[in-house]
């Protein structure tokens, strides 16, 4: 779905798209990125300072209560915060570092495939299907080796004085 999509759809349900709930939309959609409320009300305010948090999280919650924003919580990386993403996009899969946070975004017909079993199996209609992956990120993994090379030479001379203990 299109901006003007998302437009449509909300004048079918007769919601307005004031200038400020415009300016959330397009935040959410082109900062291809997943920001959370305050991020957002950061942003907002730098293209319209008279809006306001509340504004912020009303438009957050008629986006999704209209299931045209997702909220995502990322596995909880950010503690309680949520994310927001439009659903315009393609069905993809949320790969988190749970060290440094990053998101990377995984496309690909493995999701189409997994609803179609999904439908088959339990004879179940998918409407929507979130996927959410954690682990370390390639540059974490190089950060965290180190960190764990670091913590065993550090207990290194405690763990040789056991050895030699046990041998008398
Ligand atoms: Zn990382
Ligand atoms: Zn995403």
């Amino acid at each position: 779905m299109s901006v003007e999509g998302i437009r449509d759809s909300l004048k079918r349900r007769g919601v307005r798209l004031t200038r400020q709930r415009q300016i959330l939309l397009d935040l959410i959609d082109r900062s291809g990125q997943h920001l959370d409320a305050e991020r957002l009300y950061q942003l907002a305010r730098e293209k319209d300072s008279k809006i306001n948090r509340v504004t912020v999280y009303r438009t957050l919650k008629m986006l999704k209560d209209t299931g045209l924003v997702d909220e995502l919580d990322l596995m909880h990386f950010g503690g309680d915060q949520h994310y927001y993403e439009t659903r315009m996009k393609q069905e993809h899969a949320h790969v988190i570092c749970l060290r440094c946070g990053k998101v990377e975004e995984f496309y690909g017909d493995a999701f189409q495939k997994l609803r179609r079993q999904i439908e088959n199996h339990f004879g179940f209609h998918v409407l929507i299907a979130r996927t959410e992956i954690g682990g370390y990120c390639a540059h974490c993994q190089v950060l965290r080796a180190r960190e764990l090379d670091q913590a065993v030479t550090a207990t290194k001379p405690l763990e040789a004085r056991r050895v030699a203990r046990r041998k008398t």
